[in-house]
């Protein structure tokens, strides 16, 4: 039996032409400037994102700690939605890296500028830490790849910029929240300091994300990126396949959404079952297991009995993620599996 593997969609691994493109590369020690691949792949993604300058780095987790670290001083404090890929999938680093605390607000990973006004904490108070930095995820990964709100990012960021407070886009996935709206990557990006892109998630390259931003912002980048080791030599190999796969796997990022919309509409109609349908219009699908009904991990063990794989984020929500390595035929298959498996009585 074939696996349909859900559990992110990082597991897609390099198709024969990308593995074609990158074993072409033409290659330099990046860390001179002189990786062409490297190069080339950071004037597309500033292109694409409408910024002066981008950098290659090794994960989407090591750009946020760049931006974290470039921004911030120990001791300040940074605004952030709930349930943001920061604080809860970057085991600590922020902390570790940065001295930095989190203040969580909003709802699902969204927040407005009125309530993000309400908690930046002002420099220069004898008591609290001062808000330097405000982080936006969009799509938000633990909300089920919600889609924020071009209104209300530019009006957070209009007011950061008032409030002297530095803005960074987590855009892991802002290539899925472009096509989902038909705003286009360029202008989601418009208001923010700092942006990354990852292009191991959907867009199914083996290794890498991007940042994109002013020069300044990127020459403090391309420091910290070598103080958290994540400098490297001949990475036009990654890069190309980087490249590779902004050409040709952007525009099918909405087979990935059709094919989520499947398995959500299935799972709407399941009792046992939660889930925000219109809230779910990327690759991602986020749903809850309601009272009296199985546990998650019990779900998971029975979904991968049918040949399914999906991830337990709590006792009783799971994630399923849609990706460029399962077609619509795979979907149906798993919505109709995952249905099974969470309505299933308990015995
Ligand atoms: C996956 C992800 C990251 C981190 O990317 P890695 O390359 O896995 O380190 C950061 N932010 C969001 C929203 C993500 O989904």
């Amino acid at each position: 039996m074939t696996l349909i593997d859900l559990r992110s969609d990082t597991v897609t691994r390099p198709s024969p032409a990308m593995r074609k493109a990158m074993a072409r590369a033409l290659v330099g020690d990046d860390q001179y400037g002189e990786d062409p691949s490297v190069n080339a792949l950071q004037e597309t993604v500033a292109g694409l994102l409408g910024k002066e300058a981008a950098l290659f780095v090794p994960s989407g987790t090591m750009a946020n700690q760049i931006a974290l670290k470039a921004f911030t001083q120990p001791g300040d404090d940074v605004i952030v939605g709930k349930q943001s890929h920061a604080v809860f999938h970057e085991t600590g680093a922020a902390a570790a890296n940065c001295g930095v605390q989190f203040t969580e607000i909003g709802e699902d990973g969204l927040f407005s500028a009125e309530q993000f006004r309400a908690a930046v904490k002002p420099r220069g108070h004898a008591i609290y830490p001062p808000t330097t930095l405000v982080e936006v995820e969009n799509t938000h990964n633990r909300s089920g790849g919600q889609i924020f709100a071009e209104d209300d990012m530019i009006s957070i960021c209009a007011a950061a910029r008032s409030l002297r407070v530095a803005t960074y886009l987590d855009g892991a996935r802002l290539l899925n929240a472009a096509l989902a709206t038909g705003t286009s990557a360029k202008k989601l990006a418009q208001p923010f300091d700092l942006v990354s892109v990852s292009l191991s998630k959907g867009l199914g390259a083996p290794v890498g994300s991007v940042l994109a931003g002013c020069k300044d912002a990127i020459e403090k980048a391309v420091r910290y990126r070598r103080m958290f080791g994540g400098a490297m030599r001949q990475s036009g190999l990654l890069a190309a396949a980087g490249s590779f796969a902004l050409a040709h796997n952007v525009d099918r990022l909405a087979e990935d959404h059709g094919n989520a919309r499947i398995i959500a509409e299935r799972l709407a109609e399941c009792p046992g079952v939660a889930i925000n349908l219109a809230a779910t219009r990327t690759n991602i699908i986020v749903f809850r297991l309601t009272p009296p009904g199985n546990s998650a991990a019990r779900v998971v063990q029975a979904c991968r009995e049918d040949g399914v794989l999906l991830l337990a984020f709590s006792e009783t929500v799971l994630r399923a993620v849609t990706h460029l390595d399962v077609d619509a035929a795979a979907c149906r298959r798993a919505a109709a599996v995952i249905a099974a498996a969470s309505s299933a009585r308990v015995h």
